[in-house]
């Protein structure tokens, strides 16, 4: 189905970067449309507390965040369309987009904010046991292990969050780690250390998962641990391995980096212009150093900004 309209922008995602993204573009009267995905929200709508969204007193969950977050977008009007884009051609002054369900968009600008999503080990026994003991998300599958034993497996920020969540649902929680140091933030460090000393945590370091075991569901894995090989009894395995940018079906179209990362800032100004005059980017798919749903925020604004002067031909 072809929508013959052209419209001045489209903003692909629904996570903090696109929902910023929308609003103020819906405001500087620009009636965006959003390619919203399936699951709207994006990557933050999995974490527990959030202890560092400006103005969210009291460690809201990232779920309740972005809830206010779509409401805001609702409110002022925005057409939000749950599917995701199969297909571009975004050379030229009209840009299409197709959708898996078939339809056709045409526009000015788009804002390309399609987020990250997360990384597996990749090892041969993974794909069996994924949705069977595998997770990439706690807050989402948490509670399928209530007063079970469990493993999350990375050392940054997000493996950290995991584990204290589960900590308060599970039995015992092993966070395993390929090398000593941490990514994590010292606070979460500390955090863990005090809950390893409660003994519902075991840190487990310099280890690599090298196989999954179980039959219909996982129960145990086998590590690696400095060359000595170790099992572990458990029923449930969080991969807290980092993200891989959401930017494959533009791989043709723009300039990527070599993790996949849409490549900004093509010119002195605007920020988040791309390779393609009239597309943008924002957020998690194009800026890897900070990860953080403010920055995301942040660069929305930015990226409807620069939008919004492309399409006003100010640019
Ligand atoms: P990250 O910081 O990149 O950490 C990924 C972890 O996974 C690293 O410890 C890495 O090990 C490990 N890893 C990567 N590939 C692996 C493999 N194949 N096998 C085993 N381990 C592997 O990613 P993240 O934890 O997803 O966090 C992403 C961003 O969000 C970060 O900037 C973080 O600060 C931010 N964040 C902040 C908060 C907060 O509360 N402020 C909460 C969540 C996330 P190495 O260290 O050895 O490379």
């Amino acid at each position: 189905m072809v929508d013959e309209k052209i419209h001045k922008v489209v903003i692909i995602g629904s996570g903090p970067a696109a929902c910023t993204a929308a609003i103020y573009t819906a405001r500087a009267q620009l009636d965006p449309v959003m390619v919203k995905g399936f699951e709207e929200g994006g990557q933050l709508t999995t974490t527990p507390e959030v202890g560092n969204w400006p103005g969210a007193v009291g460690d809201p969950s990232g779920f309740d965040i972005m809830q206010n977050m779509i409401k805001h977008v609702n409110e002022l009007g925005v057409e939000g369309i749950a599917d995701v884009v199969v297909g571009a051609d975004l050379k030229g002054e009209i840009k299409t987009l197709k959708l898996s369900g078939g339809q056709e968009l045409k526009t000015r600008s788009v804002i390309i904010a399609t987020g990250a999503r997360a990384r597996y080990l990749d090892i041969p026994s993974e794909a069996q046991f994924k949705g069977r003991g595998i997770s990439a998300c706690a807050t989402c599958d948490g509670m399928f292990f209530r007063n079970k034993t469990v493993a999350v497996i990375g050392g940054g920020s997000v493996a950290f969050v995991e584990a204290l969540f589960l900590a308060n649902l599970c039995s015992k929680v092993y966070l395993i780690h390929r090398r000593e140091g941490f990514r994590a933030e010292q606070v979460l460090v500390e955090r863990v250390n005090e809950m390893v000393k409660t003994g519902k945590m075991e840190l487990i370091l310099n280890a690599t998962v090298k196989e999954y075991v179980g039959e219909q569901l996982l129960n145990g894995i086998v590590i690696d641990v400095k060359g000595e090989e170790r099992k572990i009894d458990l029923n449930g395995v969080f991969v807290a391995i980092g993200h891989t940018p959401a930017t494959d079906v533009f791989k043709d179209q723009l300039e990527l980096d070599k993790s996949g990362y849409i490549v900004t800032r093509k010119s002195e100004s605007p920020v988040t212009s791309t390779s393609v005059p009239g597309v943008f980017a924002a957020g998690d798919c194009s800026f890897p150093e900070y990860h953080q749903a403010v920055v995301a925020a942040g660069q929305g604004c930015q990226a409807a900004l620069d939008a919004e002067q492309y399409v006003l031909g100010i640019a």
